[in-house]
């Protein structure tokens, strides 16, 4: 366990992100880091994978530079990097809630709320806790009980809480994300949209999970990180799986991508699922021409049509081809 993958967000005002993306990228490529960097003129967010020497000379440089007083870095333990290049891009904002009139949190946000304080409210009764991430995210792992925003994206989650505005009315409403930055905006959001008493869990499920005095209770699954983990554990308690196979329904906590190149939807399925459905999460994913896993094993024409009479479906299109 040489490496170690930091995850870290901050909000600042950085006045020319295209210029600094360009010279954060040659600073971290000097270094040696690989990841992903999102820079605003809001701030920056990021998650990068190093060794021992290369993740501290980072975290040194950051802290000393005034701009980022006060950044804190989330680090996981690794045996090797988990991004194959390094890539730093400037964005229009940092979190894309596309909201019509943006949230500053320097200047409106909840309540910050330490693991262990996050773990008590979240056992009142009058709690309610709100999931600020994806469903995809969401399925994989989540708090037990929590609110599962019925949206495709982040984004869509405003609109879907002045929808249900009676679940949250009179509560105690708790937010969490991976790492803490979608809550820092989304709780504020709520303040603003006049819900009262908000409250988020401070550096995300990720320090949560890290915590001595939570051990990452109540936490169903896995959490879902944007490298190529996938997922990581919290709970050191228990391990309850809530994924479920895309195919058959059967618990799952192996993610991957549809072979379809223009569909790639990422879903949970078990190996041999994998192999029976060709890789693709639909009929027309595991026909199409394009399907990389068809590529990857040399599938002929007539393999697919027999591991798709397996499942009792056929290449009906094979005239027209
Ligand atoms: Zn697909």
């Amino acid at each position: 366990m040489n490496y170690r993958v930091l995850l870290y967000y901050f909000y600042a005002d950085i006045e020319n992100p295209e210029q600094f993306s360009k010279d954060h990228l040659a600073f971290c490529k000097e270094i040696g880091l690989k990841g992903r960097i999102l820079v605003a003129n809001e701030g920056i967010n990021g998650t990068v994978s190093g060794d021992f020497e290369q993740t501290e000379q980072y975290m040194a440089a950051m802290k000393v530079d005034p701009l980022f007083e006060g950044i804190v870095f989330k680090i996981d333990d690794s045996d090797t990097h988990v991004f194959k290049k390094m890539h730093v891009r400037p964005r229009p904002e940092l979190v894309n809630l596309g909201l019509e009139e943006d949230v500053n949190p320097h200047e409106l946000t909840g309540r910050h709320l330490s693991p262990s304080d996050f773990l008590e409210e979240m056992k009142d009764e009058n709690t309610v806790v709100l999931d600020v991430r994806n469903t995809y995210e969401y399925d994989v792992g989540h708090f037990r009980g929590a609110i599962r925003p019925d949206v495709q994206n982040f984004r869509d989650t405003p609109e879907w809480v002045r929808e249900n505005r009676e679940l949250f009315e009179g509560k105690n409403v708790l937010t969490y994300c991976t790492g803490g930055i979608r809550c820092e905006k989304f709780s504020g959001w709520m303040k603003r949209e006049g819900f009262g008493d908000v409250g988020q869990l401070h550096g995300g499920v990720a320090t949560y999970g890290k915590d001595d005095t939570t051990k990452g209770q109540l936490w169903d699954g896995q959490m879902y990180v944007f490298d190529e983990r996938l997922t990581v554990p919290i709970n050191q308690v228990e391990h309850v799986i809530v994924g479920v196979d895309h195919f058959d329904g059967t618990p799952c906590e192996r993610y991957i991508n549809c072979a379809e190149p223009s569909c790639n939807e990422q879903i949970l399925s078990s190996e041999e699922n994998e192999h029976k459905h060709i890789g693709g999460c639909t009929h027309a994913c595991r026909v199409s021409p394009r399907n990389r896993y068809v590529q990857r094993n040399n599938l002929s024409q007539s393999d697919v049509i027999d591991r798709l009479a397996v499942i009792g479906e056929e290449l009906d299109n094979l005239i027209e081809q």
